[in-house]
């Protein structure tokens, strides 16, 4: 099977020839119908994050071995199933759970695999989607989609799962009472839109640096776009909430700029929600957290039952499906550097 892999940091993805898995256990092999290529995989292929303060946190210290296949968003068909899988059937398309932790320990046990000290991520710490096959370790990973479209769906399992996670973090009452503002207008931001207005949202106030990622949200439905780089970015974000302070503020970003503005849009017992990782270091003073009585939370992707929770969602029809643009498999590189460069809109997606 053809596998674009990462062979060397910040060289261009390689086209490696491995053996086709025979599953064994409850492992199911699936043909890749749809890979989206995420900002994550960025980090992976740069080999690492900035941590701010002059630091770095390499991914080879979090125990990312090369070659890996990259690929955490996949749809896929299931063409061979080991002798214990169950409840998959041949020739339908899967979503696959990609967040995976060990399995045995007590977080994972209690359903909240994606937080295991032990992650086993599949297009991180195991190969992923960016392949003609994929290898999933248990069935129970696989999610029917039923006749939707793969290359819609496939990016459920990161963008929408995460954002669908971030703001379950939120007080409902928050959200559907009062506008939010959402740092980043990317896919990830269109994403979290859609599924906002899906869980019943009063809608949100966009935050980016890109003019065109701005009117891409407008068209969207966002209440209010503002470029983050305008000096007066906060005013703005004020004016478009009728000159009052925001309840929530859900952070795609997570640079030093957007989490600053983010803090300074916030009222007092408001809720900040960091999802990005861009890195940087935390801009604001502590006193101002217990002075405003601020909460700040980190949230990485999501569970299990969210992603079910999430894809019972779309399926129902209510989260309109986010602009993907199909990419050929083979362009695996090119759709990534596009990616690096800030020239996607929407979600990417390789097809095969
Ligand atoms: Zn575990
Ligand atoms: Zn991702």
């Amino acid at each position: 099977m053809k596998c674009y892999c990462v062979t060397q940091f910040h060289e261009p993805l390689q086209m490696l020839e491995q053996q086709k898995p025979v599953p064994t256990g409850a492992q199911v092999l699936l043909k890749t119908r749809a890979a989206g290529v995420c900002h994550s995989d960025l980090h992976i292929w740069e080999g690492g994050y900035d941590l701010g303060h002059g630091k770095r946190l390499s991914i080879t210290d979090r125990g990312i071995e090369l070659p890996i296949t990259m690929g955490h968003e996949v749809v896929g068909t299931a063409v061979s199933l080991g002798p214990n899988a169950t409840a998959v059937e041949l020739g339908k398309n899967y979503l696959v759970f990609p967040w995976l932790g060990c399995g045995q320990c007590s977080v994972c046990q209690s359903g909240r695999e994606n937080y295991c000290a032990k992650p086993r991520s599949i297009g991180v710490y195991q190969n992923g989607g960016y392949a003609d096959h994929i290898l999933v370790p248990d069935s129970r990973y696989l999610l029917d989609i039923g006749d939707l479209n793969p290359a819609q769906i496939a990016p459920i399992a990161c963008s929408g799962l995460t954002t669908f996670s971030a703001i379950k973090k939120l007080d409902p009452a928050i959200y559907q009472q009062s506008p939010i503002v959402i740092m980043g207008a990317g896919g990830l931001g269109l994403m979290c839109l859609q599924i906002l207005k899906a869980m019943g949202g009063s809608g949100a106030i966009m935050v980016d640096i890109d003019p065109a990622k701005l009117k891409a949200a407008k068209e969207a439905g966002a209440l209010a776009t503002v470029n983050g780089t305008d000096p007066d970015a906060l005013a703005q974000i004020l004016k478009a909430n009728g000159n009052q302070a925001i309840p929530a503020v859900i952070d795609l970003v997570g640079s030093t700029q957007s989490t600053e503005l983010g803090f300074n849009a916030l009222i007092k017992g408001g809720t900040l929600v960091i999802v990005g990782f861009f890195g940087g270091a935390a801009p604001w003073s502590l006193a101002f957290i217990p002075m405003k009585a601020i909460s700040i939370l980190g949230n990485y992707t999501g569970s299990l039952g969210e992603l079910k929770e999430l894809l019972a969602l779309v399926k129902s029809g209510q989260v309109k499906p986010i602009e993907v643009s199909e990419h050929p498999l083979s362009e695996a590189s090119n759709v990534l550097a596009a990616l690096g460069a800030g020239k996607v809109i929407g979600r990417a997606v390789l097809v095969d």
